[in-house]
């Protein structure tokens, strides 16, 4: 059956024109799916009883279900854990920052880059979210909190360069004005650097931030960390780099975890620095949240700051993330995690 939350409103017509319905029906249908972020085809009550029953047997809607909720008590960060149709299990997360609601979403079921320090690799990929799994994730936690949502970041599970058509396709449906009306600006991909999707995307006419995964300023110490810098060494990302801004004007962020004794040393922050200059980018440097299945610690608080003020030399804007629900296992992939090894007892 086809997914009907993942149609355009171009495809939805075209469905509809072949079922002898009027036009207007597929704008209607298509409001109810994604500004009133239904969750069945009987909600939809100015449709005739009889569409709505031929919409059930020839489609299916996808939603996604709620089987925990936390919330922070440190700064109101609500994780969520959700079950996908099939049966697994994915996580998101509602931040709350002055400038606005922020929600995490996950791009995949799991993930297949490896990366040494995260915890949604652990178990491989299993598959790719659908767009309507990755809509669903932010229709579903409008409706369970009431609260706008004014960005999204795709820095949960999985690597959404890995899932290009669905996340494209996600990106449109979000930013589309006759739904949510999410601001291109608002939405902000993150990737470990698929070199060959990153030239792609800069293409596709979007406005989206890009935040690489850079976590190393040399490619050795990159590819001890990130099994992809196997395929393609530094050069090469901050080539695509530099073409996604060329040609999107959006200004690309960095993302660099600190990892005790790995990448923290003043040395490596200079070598950033040397590297990063005149690129335009920004750096978000985020302590590592250690995962227990490996061993890897954070730096402490006078190794993050001196590594910022390196960086701030070389003139290159740098922020320290600010770290968002602590207490409720906030980092990628752990309470799905910890959810899954509590189902094997
Ligand atoms: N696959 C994408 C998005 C996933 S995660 C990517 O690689 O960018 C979002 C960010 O969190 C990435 O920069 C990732 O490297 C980082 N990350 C993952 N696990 C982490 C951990 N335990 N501590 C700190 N950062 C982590």
């Amino acid at each position: 059956m086809t997914d009907i939350r993942a149609l355009t409103k171009e495809e939805l017509e075209a469905e509809l024109a072949a079922m002898g319905e009027k036009r207007f029906r597929a704008g209607q249908i298509y409001q109810w799916l994604h500004r009133h972020m239904a969750d069945s085809f009987d909600e939809m009550s100015n449709l005739p009883l009889a569409l709505r029953e031929s919409l059930k047997e020839r489609f299916s809607l996808t939603t996604l279900q709620a089987v925990k909720e936390l919330t922070s008590r440190l700064d109101g960060t609500k994780k969520f854990l959700f079950r996908l149709p099939d049966g697994n299990v994915i996580e998101s997360v509602l931040m709350k920052y002055r400038h606005g609601n922020s929600v995490c979403i996950s791009s995949q079921v799991g993930c297949r880059m490896g990366c040494r320090f995260c915890a949604s690799t652990l178990d491989g990929l299993v598959r790719g979210l659908t767009a309507s799994e990755m809509l669903e994730q932010i229709y579903q936690i409008r409706r369970i909190t009431g609260e706008r949502v004014d960005s999204v970041v795709v820095m949960g599970s999985g690597e959404p360069l890995d899932n290009y058509d669905a996340l494209v396709r996600f990106i449109r449906l979000a930013t589309d004005k006759e739904g949510q009306n999410i601001s291109n600006r608002g939405i902000t991909v993150s990737t470990c650097g698929l070199v060959p999707q990153m030239y792609r995307l800069a293409g596709e006419g979007l406005s989206i931030t890009l935040a690489l995964s850079l976590h190393a300023s040399d490619d050795e110490t990159r590819r001890e960390l990130m099994p992809i810098a196997n395929k393609y060494g530094l050069s090469e990302v901050l080539a695509a780099c530099d073409a996604y801004f060329r040609k999107t004007g959006r200004r690309i962020s960095y993302e660099y975890s600190l990892v005790r004794g790995v990448n923290d040393t003043p040395e490596k922050a200079r070598a950033l620095g040397e590297l990063l200059a005149g690129r335009g980018g920004h750096v978000n440097l985020i302590p590592v949240n250690p995962v227990k299945e490996r061993s890897f610690a954070r730096s402490g608080r006078e190794e993050i700051l001196a590594f910022k003020e390196i960086l701030e030399r070389y003139g290159i804007n740098t922020t320290i993330r600010r770290e968002m629900g602590r207490d409720i296992d906030g980092a990628c992939g752990q309470l799905r995690r910890s959810y899954l090894e509590s189902l094997e007892f």
